[in-house]
């Protein structure tokens, strides 16, 4: 079946191009959020070790000041005088914690202690000879310490910053960021610890940048997960913008989907494609057995599955409110093949053309009837409606004007697949049937069944006493035909006669008789 076959195959398929449809936008979306967060964040890192150096430089101009002022002295005796120089330098400047003189290498006059510590410290120590980061001095030791050194031949001065500065800008710059001070192999934590181990490596948006004016480099950066952190703060109405719009797109998609899988659009194709083909299957008087008429057959020529019978895709047309323009288009093709040979037909030659009851639901079958008579020579043809009696059509005014017309161009009703269904003598006069068509299973009964024949047999009686014409369908046996003509059955339809046939088969079967 041309038409559910297909819908249940693609089912799986549907359902995979929709969760494609609604997953794709939000996985595409996720990842670019992803990357933005990362830049973003990458930025912000950037940035904070540019304050950090900015801020670090800061610090070392008060201590490179300081020891610029106090070089001179240098050399010169620890006394009161240079004691108080020195005092003065950590008072005036910010953040200088201390200073010291050196001679030679020793560190012999200091604004702490004056002359009592003295200590050796070679400018090879320092990095650069200028800067040396400590992990704490005799007073303060667990307290970090940068000692900026300035040296002239012999002679050398000190200006150290206390730790505490450091880690409160490493830790204030950025609360977001890690950052770290780096001086040679030493390097400070926002901890306040000093080591001399390898710094860590920070798994996203690791900046580093090193000072063009003195010899260190700040490390900034993020632990493991910050992206997820950052977009889950910052982009919550996006993720659900994210998701609603996911959601829509594969609502969208299974729509559009499911319309191009809809069996009226498959059916829609078909009929603009010309696929809807007439097979023509003869019927033949009951007593002469000569040729008085058609029945007008639907075939769907797939392009793939080849010849479709009509009760696989006429329940769909007429689901889908396309068997209207489907039976138009079997009339005109009807009337294109036999018009032309309209002097080989007797007159008043019948045509049967099969109408459903959402026909008679406007006027419009008047019209395709005027049209398709109008292809022939006046009393050439008598066209035959086939209503079946499986389904009933409700009486109302617009039925009543339709039956009114169609008498009145002449257009002569059947009631097909008759003793199959429900209907009373007064339907039978409402809609001014001239047919009975005999269901083909009362047929198939003749000389099997006796109440299958009974039932024949008072349909018969029946048709005649209502001044009904009568057509036996699906007369095979030559038993059957001779049983149905002596009981005096007007038209006979059957394999016996000839099976439904294609336009120029018909022509060709029709020239020879
Ligand atoms: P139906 O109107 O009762 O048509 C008679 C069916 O019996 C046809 O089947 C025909 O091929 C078949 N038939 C004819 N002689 C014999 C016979 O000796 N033995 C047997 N076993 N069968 C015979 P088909 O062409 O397959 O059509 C089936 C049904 O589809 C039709 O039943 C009719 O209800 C519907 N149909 C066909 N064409 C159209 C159409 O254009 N419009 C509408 N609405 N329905 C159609
Ligand atoms: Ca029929
Ligand atoms: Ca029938």
């Amino acid at each position: 079946m041309p038409l559910t076959v297909k819908g249940r195959r693609s089912r799986s398929a549907r359902l995979v191009i929709t969760l494609l449809i609604g997953t794709v936008p939000i996985a595409l979306g996720f990842a670019i959020l992803y990357l933005q967060a990362q830049r973003s964040l990458e930025d912000s890192t950037a940035r904070t070790a540019q304050e950090a150096v900015r801020q670090f430089d800061l610090m070392l101009d008060n201590t490179e000041q300081a020891a610029r002022a106090l070089l001179p002295l240098a050399g010169q005796a620890c006394d009161r005088d240079r004691q108080l120089a020195l005092r003065e330098q950590v008072t005036r400047r910010p953040f200088v914690r201390s200073t010291n003189l050196i001679f030679d290498s020793v560190n012999y006059c200091s604004s702490l202690f004056g002359d009592r510590f003295v200590a050796e410290l070679k400018a090879e120590d320092y990095v650069a000879g200028q800067l040396l980061l400590m992990p704490g001095n005799p007073v303060t030791p667990d307290t970090a310490l940068l000692v900026y050194r300035q040296s002239e031949g012999r002679r050398g001065a000190l200006a150290t910053v206390d730790g505490y500065h450091l880690t409160n800008a490493l830790r204030l710059i950025s609360p977001y960021s890690d950052l770290l001070l780096q001086v040679g192999p030493n390097w400070l934590s926002s901890q306040g610890k000093v080591l001399d181990s390898t710094p860590p490596s920070y798994p996203v948006a690791p900046s580093h940048l090193s000072s063009s004016r003195y010899p260190y480099s700040v490390a900034a950066g993020m632990p493991q997960g910050e992206v997820w952190r950052y977009m889950k703060a910052r982009y919550p109405a996006l993720f659900s913008l994210l998701i609603f719009f996911g959601a829509l797109s594969a609502v969208l998609g299974h729509w559009l989907q499911k319309r191009t899988s809809w069996p009226g659009h498959e059916l829609h194709r078909a009929l603009e494609a010309g696929e809807f083909i007439p097979y023509f299957q003869p019927v033949v008087r009951g007593d002469t057995l000569q040729w008085a008429g058609i029945e007008v057959l639907m075939r769907w020529q797939h392009p793939k599955q080849g010849l479709v019978r009509p009760d696989m895709f006429i329940p769909f047309a007429e689901h889908c409110g396309l068997i209207v323009p489907m039976t138009r288009s079997l009339m005109r093709q009807t009337s294109t093949v036999l018009a032309p040979h309209a002097a080989q037909l007797v007159d008043g030659f019948h045509v049967g053309v099969n109408i459903t009851a959402s026909h008679c639901l406007d006027l419009a079958l008047v019209d395709d009837c005027r049209e398709f008579l109008a292809a022939f020579p006046p009393g050439k043809v008598s066209l035959v409606l086939e209503l079946t009696e499986r389904e009933l059509i409700q009486p109302t005014e617009i039925t009543h004007q339709l039956f009114e017309q169609l008498h009145g161009l002449g257009v002569l009703i059947a009631i097909d697949d008759f003793g199959t269904g429900h209907s009373s003598l007064g339907y039978l006069r409402q809609f001014k049937v001239d047919f009975l068509k005999i269901d083909q299973s009362f047929v198939a009964m003749i000389g099997i069944d006796a109440l299958s024949r009974h039932i024949l047999d008072s349909i018969i009686e029946l048709s005649a006493k209502l001044d009904l014409g009568i057509v036996a369908e699906g007369v095979e046996t030559v038993l059957q035909s001779e049983y149905l003509a002596a009981q005096g059955v007007d038209y006979l339809q059957g394999y016996l006669f000839g099976r439904p046939m294609p336009g120029d088969e018909f022509l060709v079967a029709l020239s020879k008789h």
